[in-house]
């Protein structure tokens, strides 16, 4: 078993969509990103890539490439499943706080789950997705932009041989 952390965070512009977890959330200015700007779906990558130790986003989706310019970041998430799932680890389950004054997260909550569930392959039981404010303290409070939060835990499957093979072999 291995756990992972990832956090991300985004500055608010108007006249982009709002995207968190792949779904669009309207009459709202979206995030201010190379990509989409879906701080989910980034923190969620980067949890990823921590409990497997493949290093974070930035050096597998760099903001510089114009191959990510205006990517849909759930499918950069799904990417990173894949490679997670080549070495031979399985998602357990994850945990996100999306941390924002607006707009209220609970609506989504569901339609969110279901989409991130069907890209890690688990029950939609499995993810947790829970909004919350910052109490109006500093930047996030001041609506500037928002942070999200993520934790995962991953399980290995196969023997350790099987693995290092899977590894030598990129497959
Ligand atoms: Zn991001």
């Amino acid at each position: 078993m291995r756990v992972g952390i990832g956090y991300d965070s985004h500055r608010f512009e108007s006249g982009r969509p709002l995207v968190l977890g792949g779904v669009h959330l309207p009459d709202h200015p979206g995030l201010k990103g190379h990509s989409d700007g879906d701080a989910v779906a980034h923190a969620l990558i980067d949890a990823l890539r921590g409990a497997s130790a493949l290093g974070d986003i930035g050096q597998h989706f760099p903001d510089t490439d114009p191959r990510w310019q205006g990517a849909d970041s759930m499918a950069l998430l799904a990417a990173t499943v894949r490679v997670i799932e080549e070495r031979n680890y399985q998602v357990v389950n994850a945990d996100v706080t999306i941390v924002t004054e607006s707009p209220r997260i609970s609506p989504w909550v569901p339609e969110m789950a279901e989409r991130i569930a069907e890209l890690l392959r688990i029950a939609g039981s499995c993810i947790s997705i829970k909004g919350k404010t910052n109490e109006g303290m500093g930047w996030i409070g001041r609506g500037e932009g928002l942070a999200a939060m993520a934790v995962v835990l991953l399980d290995q499957i196969g023997d350790i041989d099987t693995l290092h093979a899977s590894i030598r072999t990129g497959g």
